[in-house]
C-alpha cells in the first residue's frame, strides 16, 4: 500500500514537472505543432468543494467554477468543441486546421446534471456521460465511495483480507489513506465482485449503506431521459458492474460491454456508439479494444493520458484522454495539458 502511495505521488510530481516545463515552453513559443489535433477530457464529479479531512477520491472531483474557467480557456486557445460520437466523421473529413476539445464524464453522477450541465450549456459545449448500467438501476455499488465513507467515519474497523479478520487502524489521515490503498489493491487483485461484496457487508456492519450511496450519487433512468432533452448531452456505455474488464473472461467482458449498450438503448431508444473502459488503464487492453469494435462501438476511450494525433492508424476504440482533476484546478493547467507536452515529457 505504501508503494501505491509512493507511486501515486511520484506520478503526480512527474506530471506537475511536465506542466511546469510545458508552461515554460509555451512562453518560449515552442508550443506549435505539439498539441496534435485536439484532446478528449475526462471528468467525474463536478460539484462545489466540500472540505473534508479524509478525501481519498478528491482527484475525481472538480468545481463548476473550474469547469467554467477551463471552457473559457480552451475557447480562447482556439479550440472547437465536438461531441465524442462525431469524432469518426471529423477524422474522416481530415480538416484539422482548428484543434478540437471533447468532454466526457464517467460513471453517471447526478452532480453532472446539476452542476456540469448548466456550464456546458452556457458555453454550448457537447458532453457525453458514460453511464454504468448497474449504478443506473441501483443493482451495483461504488466501492470507492463506500470505502471513503466507511474509513472516514470510524477510528478502527475489522476486515478479512483473506487471512482472517484483522484490525484496521484509522486514527490518522495517514492510517486512513493506507487502509484505502490496501482495500483498493485487494479489490484490484482478488475477485472484484466478491471483494466489493465483502466490503459492502463490512460497511453495513458499521452503519454505512452502500445502496444509499449509489442512490444518492448516481442518476436514475428517468433522469437520463430528461438529460437527453438537452441536445448537447449524449450517453455512452461504461459496463454494468464497473469491474476491470481485462480480469474477466472474454464472455463476461463481452456481456459487460453489450449489457451497458443494451441498458442505455432500453432507456433512450438509441443504441450508443461510444464506450469508456472502467478504470481505463492497464485494466483494459487489446482484447477489450477488439471486443468493443466487434459489438459496434465506434469510439471507446481509455484513461491513458495523451492527445489525439489525427494519424490514420489511431485506434478508435483505445483513445487516450486527459483527466481534469482535483490536483490542479487552474485554466493554465488545462492549456498545458491540452498541448500534449506534459505527456511527451513523461515519456522522456
Ligand atoms: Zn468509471
Amino acid at each position: 500500500m505504501i508503494f501505491n502511495r509512493l507511486r501515486n505521488s511520484l506520478r503526480r510530481a512527474v506530471t506537475t514537472g511536465g506542466l511546469e516545463a510545458s508552461r515554460m515552453m509555451q512562453k518560449a513559443g515552442l508550443m506549435t505543432g505539439a498539441r496534435g489535433i485536439g484532446a478528449i477530457f475526462t471528468l467525474h464529479h463536478v460539484r462545489p468543494r466540500i472540505d473534508k479531512e479524509f478525501a481519498p477520491n478528491a482527484h475525481l472531483e472538480v468545481t463548476p467554477e473550474f469547469l467554467d474557467a477551463a471552457l473559457t480557456q480552451l475557447t480562447s486557445d482556439g479550440y472547437r468543441f465536438l461531441a465524442l460520437s462525431d469524432l469518426p466523421a471529423y477524422l474522416a473529413a481530415g480538416d484539422f486546421s482548428q484543434p478540437v476539445a471533447i468532454f466526457t464524464l464517467d460513471d453517471g453522477y447526478r452532480n453532472n446534471v446539476e452542476h456540469a450541465q448548466p456550464v456546458f450549456t452556457r458555453h454550448r459545449v457537447p458532453f457525453t456521460l458514460f453511464v454504468t448500467g448497474g449504478f443506473t438501476d441501483k443493482t451495483h455499488t461504488l466501492w470507492w465511495e463506500t470505502l471513503a465513507e466507511l474509513l472516514g467515519n470510524n477510528s478502527e474497523i475489522t476486515f478479512d483480507f483473506g487471512k482472517g479478520e484483522r484490525l484496521v487502524p484509522l486514527h490518522s489521515s495517514a492510517e486512513r489513506q493506507a487502509a484505502f490503498d490496501r482495500f483498493a489493491s485487494h479489490i484490484a487483485t482478488g475477485d472484484e465482485a466478491q471483494a466489493v461484496e465483502a466490503l459492502n457487508r463490512a460497511a453495513r456492519r458499521y452503519r454505512v449503506d452502500p445502496d444509499l450511496i449509489v442512490e444518492r450519487l448516481t442518476l436514475h433512468a428517468t433522469e437520463l431521459q430528461t438529460l437527453l432533452l438537452n441536445p448537447l448531452a449524449s450517453l455512452g456505455g461504461h459496463t454494468i458492474s464497473h469491474r476491470a474488464l481485462a480480469r474477466l473472461t472474454e464472455d463476461e467482458a463481452l456481456g459487460e460491454i453489450t449489457g451497458s449498450l443494451d441498458s442505455i438503448e432500453a432507456i433512450t431508444g438509441q443504441r450508443p456508439t461510444t464506450f469508456a473502459y472502467p478504470y481505463g488503464d492497464h485494466r483494459a487492453g487489446e482484447r477489450e479494444y477488439r471486443l468493443a469494435r466487434q459489438v459496434g462501438v465506434a469510439v471507446a476511450v481509455t484513461t491513458h493520458p495523451g492527445v489525439l494525433t489525427g494519424d490514420v492508424t489511431e485506434e478508435l476504440t483505445a483513445l487516450p484522454r486527459i483527466s481534469l482533476n482535483g490536483y490542479y484546478q487552474t485554466p493554465e493547467t488545462v492549456s498545458a495539458l491540452a498541448s500534449g507536452i506534459p505527456f511527451r515529457l513523461r515519456k522522456i
